[in-house]
C-alpha cells in the first residue's frame, strides 16, 4: 500500500506515528493509500522548523517575494492537469471541475503575486511641525491552515499564497481524505525558489488539527469546514490567544420568481445543485419558488436532472462524479429517506444510482425533492450531496425571511428579472454572498470570501484585501528628526498636534 507522507523543511517527512488513515479512490470504492496522521511531536517539529524559517522569510525582499510567487504561479499553471487527475482520484470530481478548482486557486496566487503593491502603506506629511506619521503592515510568524475535503487544491491556495507573501510561514493540514494535492503544491514551492521550511504539510485528525490550536508558536490559523468545527477551532485557537478565521458549512437558497426565465433558471440550478455532486459550500441545496414558479421549476430541473451523466471523475464524458466515501453515500441515502418519509415528494429519487464498471463506487445520483418545508431534515441539514429541495413560498419577502431565518449564511442567489426584487434581495438578505441570475457568487480573488452567521467565526473574510489584513499586523510610526542643536524643553502636557 503506498503511504502519504507529511511534508517538512523542504521535503518528505515519515513523522513519529504509526496511525494511519486509507485514501479511497471513490470511482471505484477501492483504497488506493494510506496517509500518515501527525502526533503532537510531529506537528511540533514542523511549527518549529516553520518559526525557525520565518527569521529569513520575514526579512526577504518585496522583490524576491513576488519572484518566487511569479514562479509558483507558472508551475501551477504548468501542472493543472496533474492537480485535476490527482483531485479526481481522491475526491472523486470531474477532471474538467478539478481543472476549473486549480483555475480559481491560481487566481489567489496571481493576486499575491502582486504584494508589493497590497502592502503598500500610509504616509502623512507634516501631522504637527517637524512630524511626520506612517504605518505600515508586517507578517505574524508562523500561520497554520486546516482544510476540508471538498476543494483540496483551492481552498489551501485561498490561504498559503497570501500568507506566505506578506512574509509569514505555514503550516498546512489538509484533508486527511485527498491529502495528495498538497504534496504537489510543497514540491512546485520548492521548484518555485520558495526556502526549505517556509510552506510544511502535515497530515492528520484531531490530534494534529489541536496540537496546531495549542501551539504557543503559531500566530494564526485560517479553517475552512462545517460548522460544528468551526466554532470548536474559534473557540480553542482565540482561547490561546491566536488570530481565527473559520468558515463554516452552507446551506444555500435560490430564489426563483415566477419572471425568470425557466430555461436558463433550471440549466443554472441543475449546474449548481449537482456540479462536483453537491460537495460544494457554495452548492445551492434549497430552491425556494415564489408564487406560481413552483410547478414549471421542478418539471423543468427534474428532467434535466435525469439528463446529468454520473460517472467516473476520469471520464471525460462525466458531468458529475461519486460522493467522497462509502459513509458520505450511506448518510446522503438516508437523508434522501427521512424526505419522503417526512411529507416531501421525491420528484427524482438518486438512490440505488448503480454504473457499469464502477458497481463498488460510491456512488448517488442527483436528486428532487419537492414540498419541503423548513422543519424537514432535508431542509434543516447541510445533505452536501447531490440532492435538491424545493420550497414553496408565496412572495419574495417571505422567500428573503426564509432565508434569513436559516442559521447559514454562505451563498444565496436570486432568479428574476425585476430589478426592484433583485435589489430588496440583496439589500434584505444576511447572506455574506449573493448572486443575481448568478447561481455560485464566488467572489474573484481580489474580492474576499467569506459567509454570515454560522458560516464564519472570526471577524475576517478570506483571500483578497481581507487575507492581506488577516495575515498581518500594522504598525504607525510617529517620527521627528530635530536638528541636533535643537532644544524644545520638556512638556508635561499630553502632546497635541502644532
Ligand atoms: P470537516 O469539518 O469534517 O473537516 C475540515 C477539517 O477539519 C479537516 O482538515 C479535518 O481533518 C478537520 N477535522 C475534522 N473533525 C475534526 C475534529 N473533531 N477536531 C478537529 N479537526 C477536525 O469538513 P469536511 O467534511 O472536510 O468538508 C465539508 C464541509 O466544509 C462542509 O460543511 C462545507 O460546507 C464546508 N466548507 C465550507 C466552505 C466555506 O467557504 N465556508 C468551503 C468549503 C467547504
Amino acid at each position: 500500500m503506498r503511504t502519504i507522507n507529511h511534508w517538512i523543511g523542504g521535503k518528505p517527512a515519515t513523522g513519529s506515528s504509526a496511525r494511519t488513515s486509507p485514501v479511497w479512490n471513490p470511482a471505484t470504492g477501492e483504497q488506493q493509500a494510506e496517509v500518515v496522521l501527525a502526533s503532537t511531536e510531529d506537528v511540533d517539529a514542523a511549527v518549529r522548523t516553520a518559526a525557525a524559517a520565518f527569521e529569513q522569510w520575514s526579512q526577504s525582499s518585496l522583490s524576491t517575494r513576488a519572484k518566487v510567487l511569479f514562479a509558483f504561479r507558472e508551475l501551477v499553471n504548468a501542472r493543472t492537469q496533474d492537480f485535476a487527475e490527482i483531485i479526481s482520484d481522491e475526491h472523486g470530481k470531474v477532471v474538467s471541475d478539478a481543472r476549473g478548482e486549480v483555475q480559481r486557486g491560481l487566481e489567489v496566487v496571481e493576486y499575491a503575486c502582486g504584494i508589493p503593491t497590497l502592502l503598500k502603506g500610509e504616509y502623512s506629511d507634516q501631522v504637527s511641525g517637524g512630524v511626520d506619521l506612517f504605518s505600515f503592515r508586517q507578517p505574524l510568524g508562523v500561520c497554520a491552515g486546516i482544510t476540508p475535503f471538498n476543494f483540496p487544491a483551492m481552498v489551501p491556495m485561498w490561504m498559503y499564497p497570501v500568507a506566505i507573501a506578506c512574509g509569514n510561514t505555514f503550516v498546512l493540514k489538509p484533508s486527511e481524505r485527498d491529502p495528495s494535492a498538497s504534496l504537489l503544491a510543497a514540491e512546485l514551492w520548492s521548484e518555485a525558489g520558495l526556502p526549505d521550511g517556509v510552506f510544511n504539510v502535515v497530515h492528520g485528525d484531531k490530534e494534529a488539527v489541536d496540537a496546531l490550536l495549542d501551539h504557543q508558536d503559531v500566530a494564526a490559523v485560517s479553517f475552512v469546514g462545517s460548522t460544528p468545527i468551526a466554532r470548536y477551532i474559534h473557540e480553542r485557537g482565540t482561547a490561546a490567544g491566536k488570530r481565527v478565521q473559520a468558515l463554516g458549512g452552507a446551506k444555500n437558497h435560490a430564489i426563483v420568481l415566477p419572471d425568470a426565465g425557466i430555461d436558463y433558471t433550471s440549466d443554472h440550478l441543475v449546474a449548481a445543485a449537482f456540479g462536483s455532486a453537491g460537495e460544494r459550500c457554495m452548492a445551492i441545496s434549497a430552491a425556494v419558488a415564489v408564487g406560481g414558479a413552483g410547478d414549471e421549476l421542478v418539471a423543468a430541473v427534474s428532467e434535466k436532472a435525469r439528463a446529468v451523466k454520473v460517472g467516473s471523475g476520469r471520464d471525460a464524458d462525466s458531468e458529475m462524479g461519486p460522493v467522497v466515501t462509502a459513509a458520505a453515500r450511506d448518510r446522503i441515502v438516508g437523508l434522501i429517506g427521512t424526505g419522503s418519509e417526512q411529507g416531501g415528494t421525491l420528484a427524482v429519487d438518486g438512490r440505488g444510482l448503480r454504473v457499469p464498471g464502477y458497481e463498488n463506487g460510491f456512488f448517488v445520483g442527483p436528486t428532487v425533492i419537492d414540498n419541503v418545508t423548513t422543519e424537514m431534515d432535508v431542509y434543516r441539514e447541510e445533505i452536501f450531496g447531490p440532492v435538491l429541495s424545493v420550497v414553496r413560498a408565496d412572495s419574495v419577502d417571505e422567500a428573503i425571511a426564509l432565508i434569513n431565518a436559516n442559521p447559514y449564511g454562505n451563498g444565496t442567489a436570486i432568479f428574476t428579472n425585476s430589478g426592484e426584487a433583485a435589489r430588496r434581495f440583496q439589500r434584505g438578505v444576511n447572506v455574506g454572498m449573493i448572486g443575481i441570475n448568478v447561481p455560485i457568487p464566488v467572489p474573484m480573488a481580489y474580492y474576499s470570501f467569506g459567509g454570515w452567521k454560522d458560516s464564519l467565526f472570526g471577524d475576517k473574510h478570506i483571500h483578497g484585501p481581507e487575507g492581506v489584513s488577516f495575515y498581518t499586523r500594522a504598525k504607525v510610526v510617529t517620527s521627528r528628526w530635530p536638528r541636533v542643536e535643537a532644544a524644545s524643553g520638556s512638556s508635561f502636557h499630553f502632546p497635541t498636534s502644532n
